[in-house]
């Protein structure tokens, strides 16, 4: 695949677009600009990649909305040399936007086409985020702690596990609620037992679900 002017152009415009919805952030902003999301989804479905909308990506789930991407990366504040960890790599681009961020990237995804789909993808485009086929539930414990956690599916609750892994001080952003739509939450772990909560307007994200396709 190619990344021409004319993508680079749509790419300016969504950026444009994601501004306007409210990110002000430089770096986020760029990192949008930057980064062909057309490459992610399949060439048919290449004129859709800079509209402002989430895309089936295969194995019934979906790249998120850039909006989306952008808002829960503003949540996360990220900062040079963090180690993030995500849960559901799905096409890797939301990977992609916090490599670009400086962060060092540890994501998960349970269906195994779309594990390898990403780390492919990933790797032709230069990037190379630490991939894991596995259930983001349970986190990666030999990895942890890590300065901060993002989910990028629905979550009923937040998973103990990954509380469990997350440094004093980091931060969790998560999407929390039934299928119908989810309260987008940020969460700081003030000790080991102990958090605190904010609440930012709300979301639909495909389920997070229970263990490995
Ligand atoms: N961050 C992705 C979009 C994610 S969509 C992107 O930038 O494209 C949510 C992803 O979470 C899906 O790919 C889904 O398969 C995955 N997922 C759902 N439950 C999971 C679990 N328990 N562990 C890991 N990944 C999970």
């Amino acid at each position: 695949m190619i990344d021409s002017y004319k993508h680079k152009g749509l790419r300016k415009k969504l950026v444009e677009e994601v501004n306007k919805k409210g990110i002000e952030d430089k770096n986020i902003l760029s990192a949008i600009e930057k980064i062909p999301r057309h490459f992610f989804l399949d060439s048919s479905f290449e004129s859709f990649a800079y509209e402002d909308k989430p895309f089936p990506i295969g194995s019934g789930q979906t790249i998120s909305q850039p909006y989306t991407v952008a808002y829960q990366t503003y949540l996360l504040d990220v900062k040079p040399r963090e180690k993030i960890l995500e849960i559901g790599t799905g096409s890797g681009y939301q990977a992609c936007v916090l490599i670009e961020l400086g962060a060092r990237v540890y994501s998960i995804e349970r269906h195994r086409t779309l594990y390898q789909k990403a780390k492919k993808q990933l790797r032709s485009m230069g990037y190379s985020p630490n991939l894991f086929y596995g259930d983001g539930y349970k986190g990666l414990p030999a990895y942890s702690p890590f300065d901060k956690i993002l989910i990028t599916a629905a979550a009923p609750e937040l998973p103990p596990e990954l509380f469990k892994q997350l440094k004093i001080g980091g931060v969790i952003v998560i999407p929390v609620g039934g299928s119908e739509n989810q309260t987008m939450k940020r969460i700081i772990k003030t000790d080991d037992n102990n958090f605190e909560e904010e609440s930012f307007g709300y979301f639909r994200f495909v389920p997070l679900l229970s263990d490995k396709e």
